[in-house]
């Protein structure tokens, strides 16, 4: 057991609120400190791509919940929907469509997130604010798929303080979702913040934290 990812699995769970699930962004970790996090208390892996989440996931199975975090293209939806529990980076029609047809063919529901490109930078991913409405219109009847909330990553900034605003405004677009409740249409996650921007995140409203660095150490760069 590495005692490191151990120690630092159990006081981040220890000073979570309890409404705040812990997601592990486990990229480049190896089966070893993957099994060690989870062994640890984690329940959450996300992974950004599909052929590092299929290999992993032969081993370590549904003891987990898997989480898509990461850019999925259309060629890798068929093995996408055979492992993971929710993706959290719809950002299209297409791709929503491309899911729900999938998921037909294997007879499965797939929770999703829209994912909201906070700081509305170019050529990122993410839906801009004032066109997630007529996507959740155009998606939310699709029957293989679940809407069940909000995912950002918000620019990359020096200061984790500089992303509040991104983090606050995807929240009030949340809430507004939610009060609207659209048929077939569930608001009940936010997923933001990461290492050095959860704390900013949850008191922000985040009830997903996706967490790589404090819980493994750094990653080699890639
Ligand atoms: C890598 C990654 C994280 C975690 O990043 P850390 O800074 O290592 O905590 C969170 N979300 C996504 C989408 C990621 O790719």
């Amino acid at each position: 057991m590495n005692v490191y990812i151990q120690e630092n699995v159990k006081t981040i769970l220890n000073t979570l609120p309890p409404d705040v699930l812990l997601e592990a962004a486990a990229k480049t970790r190896t089966l070893d400190q993957v099994n060690d996090a989870i062994a640890s208390g984690i329940n959450i892996l996300g992974y950004n791509y599909v052929q590092e989440a299929e290999i992993m996931y032969r081993v370590i199975g549904s003891r987990v919940k898997w989480h898509m975090i990461g850019n999925l293209q259309k060629n890798k939806v068929n093995k996408a929907v055979k492992i993971f529990d929710m993706i959290e980076t719809i950002d299209s029609v297409e791709l929503a469509f491309s899911v729900n047809k999938a998921c037909e063919n294997i007879k499965k529901t797939m929770l999703i997130l829209i994912e909201i490109n906070s700081g509305r930078e170019k050529n990122k991913t993410g839906v801009l604010e004032e066109n997630v409405k007529t996507l959740v219109d155009q998606i939310c009847e699709l029957p293989f798929i679940k809407i069940k909330g909000l995912m950002t990553m918000g620019p990359w900034c020096d200061d984790p303080e500089e992303l509040r605003p991104y983090f606050r405004k995807t929240k009030k677009l949340f809430d507004l979702l939610k009060e609207k409740d659209i048929h077939n249409v569930e608001m009940q996650y936010l997923s933001m913040g990461m290492s050095d921007s959860y704390k900013i995140a949850i008191e922000e409203g985040a009830n997903i934290v996706r967490l790589g660095t404090s819980l493994f150490g750094p990653r080699n760069s890639r």
